[in-house]
């Protein structure tokens, strides 16, 4: 018998309508695995204590939600490569004692992004440039798009993010400030909704873009997770193109975080379900 389960969890703030502790943990149960994942209430000031007593009490790693992506980069021991690029940590893992920040946001939107298409060589367009924003471009990046556009209502933000890419990666990329109602190139391939618009409880929002200007040869994904059918999704199914709604990214980055933390790869299927049973 071992009456000690490993322990991970999350640190944020707003904690109570975060679903990951539950989809985990349905991974968990279902593998048969002594671990526990603790959603815990974590404000700013008290953020530096809460790593403190994760190392205290033996934890093999956390997540951290918002607002404490960047901030928590301070508390931890380094960085892993896409994490240091993205300048956001939403995984630490302990390795051999210590602490290491990684970034499971953008490789789960990738690994749902490749499900309909190869990001390589194709043109993306990517609504937001907050921190979800900033990991799915770098990682888009990363797997070789040969050109994004960032547009964006804020400007400083905005480039930022394309300044980031065209500096670290070989992504040809350029921002438009989002003071109009924005026309999607005939030539992309991909559009993305990375901003908080449509989340609950704002479900009838719309992005300010034409939506002729969809076409459906486009795959287009949406990192809002509830609701999953946000108007947009809507929008693009209507119009004939491949959709991916925010589900593939968050059971992704919980595929990939368990990953990191245990070394075991779990169901993305019992995760799924278990969103699916919840929203
Ligand atoms: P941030 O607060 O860092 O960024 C929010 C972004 O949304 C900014 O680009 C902001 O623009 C834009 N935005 C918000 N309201 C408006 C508006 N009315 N008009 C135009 N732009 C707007 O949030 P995150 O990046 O952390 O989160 C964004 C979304 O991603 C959330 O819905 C979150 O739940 C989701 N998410 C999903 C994950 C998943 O696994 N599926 C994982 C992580 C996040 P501006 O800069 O101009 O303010």
């Amino acid at each position: 018998m071992d009456f000690r389960s490993e322990l991970v969890g999350s640190f944020s703030t707003g904690s109570n309508d975060n679903p990951t502790v539950e989809i985990i943990e349905a991974a968990f149960r279902h593998h048969n695995m002594n671990y526990r994942y603790i959603n815990c209430e974590v404000l700013p000031k008290d953020l530096k204590a809460a790593v403190d007593g994760a190392r205290a009490m033996g934890w093999v790693g956390f997540n951290c939600s918002i607002p404490h992506k960047v901030e928590v980069i301070q508390h931890l021991d380094g960085l892993g490569e896409s994490a240091a690029v993205i300048g956001a940590v939403n995984c630490a893992v302990l390795r051999e004692g210590k602490f290491i920040g990684e970034n499971t946001d953008g490789k789960g939107f990738l690994a749902s992004l490749q499900t309909a298409i190869d990001p390589k060589d194709k043109e993306v367009v990517i609504f937001g440039a907050g921190g979800a924003a900033r990991a799915v471009a770098v990682e888009v990046a990363l797997a070789g798009a040969c050109c994004i556009t960032i547009v964006n209502r804020d400007e400083k933000r905005g480039k930022e993010l394309a300044d980031l890419l065209n500096e670290k990666t070989k992504t040809k990329t350029e921002f438009v400030q989002w003071s109009q109602t924005f026309q999607i190139p005939p030539s992309t391939h991909v559009v993305v909704n990375a901003t908080s618009m449509g989340m609950h409880p704002n479900v009838t929002q719309k992005l300010d873009f034409s939506v002729d200007t969809l076409l459906s040869h486009m795959v287009v994904a949406d990192v809002v997770v509830n609701p999953p059918q946000t108007v947009l999704i809507k929008d693009a199914t209507a119009k004939g193109c491949k959709v991916l709604n925010g589900f593939g990214m968050i059971v992704n980055q919980g595929v990939l975080s368990v990953k990191y933390w245990t070394g075991k790869d779990v169901s993305p299927d019992v995760m799924r379900e278990r969103l699916l049973e919840l929203l």
